[in-house]
């Protein structure tokens, strides 16, 4: 791990850096997916081992993080029915305990996009809480209602494997899986949304079939989303984003989060290979088929998501330097870091109730 950032990349001009970081400071910057050490690992706090911490994120200047609550795909048997739900419960609650008295750096949970807003202006990293797999709700989906007083604000509606809500884009053979289960959303599945809707939670469609992605667009009264998945055009991959499924992420309004996994980004790559040009690729695609108004960015950092030029929360500025090689301007930046994402949550928000 190389957390030796915010200098500039061999070649790079230290103006770009500079401007760079200017811009986080002056715009919201949301990484849409980052994974937490779960039982254990490094201290959110302090400077370590993880691809995201409070001091990576400041360095950086990403003012805020989607931190995961992700419950593995298991066996369908009512004891790891709720096993999934107790952790996610517990995961959920460590990820709001970041906030507290004796945290050695004032951040603030953020549940809403007024939320994002107001730490931004307060100049606090804000720490946004999620679930990742359906498979969360245990037997129970209006438990949905719990993650939400959690202040969760997207659940992804499965893993790998398929879940009771709905068909997973990689089947578990080692679970018994086949190809399809439900075709897509189960009846389950459309309560999950109704209740998703009614609680103001966004609707995440990465790790979901084609079928469940596109059901799910038709189910939810609020944009889908998906929060770390990259366009099949350009990488060929059962977790990325065919031109179709682009184009319905437009027509409902929603956004697809490029993401910095690298098998994501290029055939069979390894992170090592991969560098935010070749990420800005799949941005540059997003844009140009859907409009700037529906692509965001997202790193999967401490979930498998890494490249080489970023590869830790602290590198983020190197993303922004390569767009702005591109000619992005800062109102195009704003939305990509988090302005069209923000809105998909605004959305979420006021229709529910
Ligand atoms: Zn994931």
């Amino acid at each position: 791990m190389n957390d030796a950032v915010s200098s500039p990349l061999p070649g790079q001009d230290a103006a770009l850096l500079d401007q760079a970081l200017a811009l986080h400071q002056s715009i919201v910057t949301l990484d849409t997916h980052i994974d937490i050490p779960w039982p254990t690992g490094p201290d959110p706090f302090q400077e370590g081992t993880r691809r995201v911490d409070v001091p990576k994120m400041l360095r950086g200047g990403l003012s805020a993080g989607c931190f995961v609550a992700y419950v593995p795909q298991n066996v369908r048997i009512i004891t790891a029915e709720e096993a999934a739900y107790v952790r996610a419960i517990a995961m959920l609650d460590r990820i709001n305990a970041m906030q507290g008295p004796d945290a050695p750096i004032k951040v603030q949970i953020a549940p809403n996009a007024g939320a994002i807003e107001a730490a931004k202006r307060d100049g606090v990293p804000a720490i946004v809480p999620c679930v990742e797999n359906g498979f969360a709700v245990g037997t129970d989906v209006t438990r949905i209602a719990e993650f939400r007083k959690r202040g969760a604000i997207y659940m992804t509606m499965t893993h790998n494997g398929h879940n009771a809500l709905a068909d997973s884009c990689n089947p578990r053979r080692d679970l018994g899986d086949r190809e399809v289960e439900h075709g897509g959303l189960s009846a389950m599945g459309k309560q999950a949304i109704a209740l998703m809707n009614k609680v103001g939670m966004l609707v995440d469609v990465a790790h979901t079939s084609r079928d469940t992605m596109l059901q799910a667009a038709e189910a939810s009264r609020s944009p889908i989303v998906s929060t770390h998945s990259c366009v099949s055009a350009l990488c060929d991959h059962s977790r990325n984003m065919v031109d179709w499924q682009l184009d319905v992420i437009r027509d409902v309004k929603g956004v697809i989060q490029i993401t910095a996994v690298a098998a994501f980004l290029k055939p069979n790559a390894k992170p090592e290979d991969v560098t935010v040009r070749d990420f800005c690729d799949h941005v540059d695609y997003a844009v140009r088929r859907i409009g700037i108004d529906h692509v965001g960015i997202s790193s999967d950092f401490d979930g498998g998501g890494w490249i080489s030029d970023w590869t830790s929360a602290a590198d983020c500025p190197n993303v922004t330097i390569e767009l702005l090689k591109r000619g992005y301007d800062r109102g195009a930046l704003e939305k990509l870091w988090g302005g069209n994402f923000l809105r998909t949550m605004r959305e979420a928000e006021r229709i529910a109730g």
